[in-house]
C-alpha cells in the first residue's frame, strides 16, 4: 500500500517535472537565442513616415534586444506586392508586416474600423478607443488569420484632396472623377460623383490631363510630394474619410509565440513607440508643408461648405450602416465603435474643439 503510494506520488512528481520542463525550457533555450525576421510594407521604397518609419521600428527592436531580434524591412513589391502583406505575414512566409487594416475590406469588412472611416475618429480617438477596448476586438478578428494587430503609426488628420474645380455644394460632386479609395469613395460615389482607382504612380498625370477632376492622398506634407499643387489649384479641408488613419503591424501569432517574453514585450514596446513617432512626423510635416503650399505655392486652400460636409455625412452614415451589415463582426466593431464615438465626441467638444474655436 505503502510503496503504491510511493509510485503513484513519485510518477505523478515525474510527470509534473516533465510537464515543466516542456512549458518552461522554450523560452530558457530561446532566451540567448538570436532572432533574423522579416518584415515586409505596402509603401513605395524610401516614402516618408511609412517606410522610414517601418525602418525605424526595427532598429529600435535591434537596438532594445541587443541584436537578438534583427528584422529585415522589405518596401512595398521587394519581396512581395503591396497588397500580399497580409497573406505573407498570416501565411508565416514573413514574420512581420506594416501596411492599412482597409486594405483588406474585401476578405475582412470589420478591419475597415480600424484604419480610419468617413466622420470616424481622429488620431488621438483612434488611440484611445484601441487602448480601452478597440484593440481586443482587432485581435479577436485577426486571431483567426494567426495574426496579432498592433497600431504602428497614424497619418493624423488627412486632407480632402485637390480639386481642378471648386466645390460649392452637394451638386458639385455630380459627374465629378474623383480618385478616393475605400468607404470614402462609396460616399462619393452616393454623391453623384464617379470613383476612379489609380496606382500612386499614376495620380499625378492623370489628375493634370483632366483624366480625373480631383483626388485625395494624404496629408499636406505627402501631397506636397506628390506635386499636386501643378495640376489642381483647389485644395480642400477636413479629410472627412480619412480623419486619423491607423497604421497596422502585423505579427505572425507563431513567431511572436516563439519569442523569449522579453522579446515580446520589446516588440510591443518599439510599436507603441512607433505609433507616436509617426503621429509626431506628420503633424510637424504637415504643418510646415501646408505653409509652402499657401506661401510658395499659391494654392488656393478651401473648407468644404458645410452644407457639403453635413450631406456628406448623412450619406457615409448610410454607408457604415450597410457595410456594418455584410458580417456579425462588422456589425459588433461598429457598434462599439458608434458607442465610444458618441462618448469621446461630449469630451472633445468642450476641450479641443472649443480650445481651436477660441483662437478665431
Ligand atoms: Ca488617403
Amino acid at each position: 500500500m505503502k510503496r503504491r503510494e510511493f509510485l503513484k506520488k513519485s510518477g505523478a512528481a515525474t510527470v509534473c517535472a516533465a510537464g515543466m520542463l516542456a512549458t518552461s525550457a522554450p523560452s530558457v533555450w530561446a532566451k540567448g537565442k538570436k532572432f533574423r525576421w522579416n518584415m515586409v510594407t505596402s509603401w513605395p521604397p524610401n516614402l516618408p513616415v511609412l517606410q522610414t518609419g517601418a525602418e525605424r521600428f526595427a532598429s529600435r527592436v535591434k537596438e532594445m534586444s541587443e541584436g537578438r531580434l534583427q528584422i529585415h524591412v522589405f518596401a512595398g513589391g521587394e519581396l512581395v506586392p503591396p497588397m500580399g502583406v497580409f497573406d505573407a505575414v498570416s501565411g508565416g512566409n514573413v514574420q512581420l508586416g506594416s501596411s492599412a487594416a482597409y486594405y483588406w475590406a474585401g476578405k475582412i469588412p470589420a478591419a475597415q474600423w480600424f484604419t480610419s472611416v468617413p466622420f470616424g475618429l481622429n488620431a488621438q480617438g483612434m488611440n484611445s478607443w484601441l487602448g480601452s477596448g478597440g484593440l481586443k476586438l482587432w485581435e479577436e478578428i485577426y486571431d483567426q488569420f494567426n495574426l496579432i494587430p498592433r497600431p504602428l503609426g497614424n497619418t493624423g488628420m488627412q486632407m480632402g484632396g485637390w480639386f481642378r474645380r471648386e466645390i460649392n455644394a452637394v451638386s458639385d460632386f455630380q459627374g465629378l472623377k474623383m480618385r478616393i479609395p475605400g468607404l470614402g469613395g462609396k460616399v462619393v460615389a452616393k454623391a453623384g460623383g464617379t470613383v476612379v482607382l489609380r496606382p500612386g504612380a499614376e495620380i499625378f498625370t492623370s489628375l493634370e490631363r483632366g483624366m480625373i477632376d480631383a483626388t485625395e492622398w494624404v496629408g499636406p506634407m505627402h501631397d506636397l510630394r506628390m506635386g499636386f499643387y501643378k495640376a489642381a489649384p483647389y485644395y480642400y479641408y477636413p479629410g472627412w474619410h480619412e480623419p486619423g488613419s491607423c497604421i497596422e503591424l502585423l505579427i505572425n501569432k507563431k513567431a511572436y509565440l516563439s519569442l523569449p517574453k522579453d522579446l515580446q514585450m520589446i516588440l510591443d514596446s518599439a510599436a507603441a513607440e512607433s505609433n507616436i513617432t509617426m503621429l509626431n512626423e506628420f503633424e510637424a510635416g504637415n504643418g510646415a508643408a501646408l505653409i509652402e503650399l499657401v506661401e510658395k505655392h499659391q494654392v488656393k486652400l478651401r473648407r468644404f461648405p458645410d452644407e457639403v460636409l453635413s450631406k456628406l455625412k448623412s450619406l457615409a452614415d448610410e454607408t457604415l450602416e450597410e457595410e456594418a451589415a455584410k458580417s456579425k463582426l462588422s456589425l459588433k466593431v461598429h457598434q462599439a465603435f458608434k458607442k465610444y464615438k458618441k462618448e469621446i465626441l461630449g469630451w472633445g467638444t468642450v476641450s479641443e474643439k472649443t480650445y481651436y474655436d477660441s483662437f478665431t
